[in-house]
């Protein structure tokens, strides 16, 4: 299957980089980076990789079918475009809750998982209130996250902040009710403010308002400090032009455990235009260092599909045998595997697009 699936890429790779005009990169040069984010993935990151690496791979490409429509996932084709304002924002009706709901879970003692099946939400617990990290489609805030937490004895009252990795429907719909009923500030990094605030009343979900106390992230960063718990949030555009990641602890049995939370990810929008290709990777480099310097062992994302989390939640609540870890800990080798993998995909598929 592993071989097969080398054999496709390799192929296909060769293929199109003949096809391309002007000079295209050797394929041998090419492979070279495939091969590194292979080895890199491993069976771990096997959906990064094949979403990443593969070509076609990314918007309408990759894997399909997730409820709430891929397209949702990485709309937006030129640097500058409104992604929020290219149809994805529409009011759509849920799909059918057979195929993406999924119950909650507490997977740290202070990180909790208010997901789909696709999508991830998260519930960041501090000793001042909660962070709300992504918020996934209008159609999943009330059963997902408001219901979630319910369940889990987490109030929404509670919640303080909610940080948006990117401004696209799937990650972000939830946060104009988050705000609007429970006051929090939101956190975003400020091209994707922006594009946000253009957004028609009528999108699905609503449209944050930004007024004091909201934060619009730019190159620097921001370090987020709610009592006990500071989030680093680091600016990474690639995905979109404000995209952020983040580095921040969380607890596991009452042993603090760092982790990274990689914010966005498909580049098949990118196209020829290599500055954004090069932002992408140079994006990649900077979280991946971030992570390293934490000792972060964790790697969080936004779609089950590449970071497990729907089956990891799950194992969360299967007793732990002696020496077992928590399912959600890849050790910082893995986390570093995982930038790895992201970077040698986008290196390699800059040169299959003969980017300049
Ligand atoms: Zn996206």
């Amino acid at each position: 299957m592993r071989i097969r699936a080398f054999l496709i890429i390799s192929s296909a790779a060769v293929a199109l980089c003949t096809g391309a005009g002007g000079q295209p990169a050797a394929p041998s040069e090419i492979d070279a980076h495939i091969a590194a984010a292979k080895a890199a993935a491993g069976l771990e990151f096997r959906g990064t990789f094949m979403n990443l690496c593969l070509p076609g791979g990314g918007p309408g490409g990759g894997r399909a079918g997730a409820p709430g429509g891929r397209g949702a996932a990485a709309p937006g084709a030129a640097r500058g475009a409104n992604p929020a304002l290219t149809g994805l924002l529409a009011p759509r009706p849920a799909p059918d809750r057979a195929t993406w709901y999924a119950s909650p879970y507490k997977v740290f003692d202070n990180l909790y998982w208010l997901g789909t099946r696709q999508h991830s939400s998260w519930a960041l617990k501090t000793s001042a209130g909660i962070i709300i990290i992504d918020t996934n489609f209008a159609w999943a805030t009330q059963p997902e996250i408001l219901d979630g937490m319910k369940k889990l004895k987490l109030d929404p009252k509670q919640i303080k902040y909610v940080i948006l990795s990117h401004a696209h429907g799937d990650h972000d719909q939830g946060v104009a009710t988050l705000q609007s009923k429970y006051g929090a500030k939101v956190i975003m990094g400020g091209p994707d403010w922006e594009d946000t605030l253009k957004r028609p009343a009528e999108a699905a979900g609503g449209v944050p308002k930004r007024g004091p106390g909201d934060i619009s992230v730019g190159p620097e960063g921001y370090k987020l400090t709610l009592g006990d718990t500071t989030v680093n949030i680091i600016f990474t555009p690639g995905h979109t032009v404000g995209t952020l990641s983040y580095v921040f602890p969380v607890k596991d049995k009452g042993k603090t455990v760092m982790v990274a939370y990689s914010g966005g990810t498909l580049t098949g929008a990118f196209g020829s235009n290599a500055a954004r290709w090069d932002e992408y990777i140079d994006s990649q480099k900077r979280i991946a260092q971030a992570a390293k310097d934490a000792g972060a062992s964790v790697i969080l994302s936004n779609h089950s599909e590449y970071d497990n989390a729907y089956t990891r939640a799950r194992l969360v609540a299967v007793k732990r045998e002696a020496g077992e870890e928590n399912p959600f800990i890849v050790g910082a080798d893995g986390v570093q595997k995982y930038f790895t993998v992201m970077e040698e995909c986008a290196t390699a598929s800059k040169l299959r697009n003969n980017a300049k």
